[in-house]
């Protein structure tokens, strides 16, 4: 499959991996919007939350989220964590992906 996510996903590309589990993998975004920015994926080829169901590890993700939060040293000050969802969400890699930011202070509402 032509993803660049699954790609890394299978170690065909290389990611500066911040943890892994079963079902997860979370590796730095090339392209970085805060001090902290950590993109959290399933290894399994979803492209968003709308074709999730039961048993595909959502939950998995999300804790993997926390954790990278706090292994970051974000935990305290606060961070966000976003899903940009389908084209006038802002998506552009299409597999599922949170966006672990913080390490300054976040506008509200996004743009
Ligand atoms: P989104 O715009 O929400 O789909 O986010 C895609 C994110 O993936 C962007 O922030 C990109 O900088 C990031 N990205 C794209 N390719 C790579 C890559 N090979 N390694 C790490 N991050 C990537």
């Amino acid at each position: 499959m032509d993803c660049i996510f699954c790609k890394i996903a299978r170690g065909e590309v290389p990611c500066d991996k911040v943890l892994e589990t079963e079902g997860v993998l979370a590796f730095r975004d090339i392209n970085p919007q805060a001090p902290t920015h950590v993109l959290v994926i399933p290894k399994k080829h979803i492209r968003g939350v709308h074709e999730a169901a039961p048993g595909d590890g959502l939950e998995e993700l999300l804790l993997a989220a926390a954790e990278v939060a706090r292994q970051e040293g974000i935990e305290k000050g606060g961070y966000r964590l976003v899903i940009n969802t389908g084209q006038q969400g802002g998506q552009t890699v299409d597999h599922l992906h949170v966006h672990v930011l913080g390490g300054r202070s976040m506008a509200w509402p996004p743009g």
